[in-house]
């Protein structure tokens, strides 16, 4: 009998990986905003709160945005900010270089 372990003794989750991308390399300037407190969207890690001016999201691609600063932050993004984004980010971001690139 063969039982599936993917994922778990051994092999690491995909939402471990990322937290441990986040850990080696810092959280990428890919962010989400949420009732002012903002988030990490890779690792989901809250990083600052806007509503206390201790975060400036000015650099960052804010998750859900299509902006024009959003788009030139996407085309900023290096190769370790963009690995292991979760899949809906990772489709965000990419939409986000295509604009840009128009
Ligand atoms: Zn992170
Ligand atoms: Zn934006």
């Amino acid at each position: 009998m063969k039982i599936k372990t993917s994922g778990r003794r051994g092999g690491k989750t995909e939402e471990q990986r990322r937290q441990i991308a986040c850990v080696l390399n810092g959280h990428p300037r890919i962010v989400r905003m949420c009732f002012g407190y903002v988030t990490c969207a890779r690792c989901g890690h809250q990083v600052g709160d806007t509503l206390a001016g201790s975060y400036d999201v000015s650099a960052d691609v804010i998750v859900g945005h299509d902006c024009a600063a959003c788009q030139q932050n996407a085309a900023k993004l290096t190769r370790r900010e963009l690995t292991l984004l979760p899949p809906d980010v990772r489709d965000e971001v990419k939409a986000l270089l295509a604009m840009g690139a128009k």
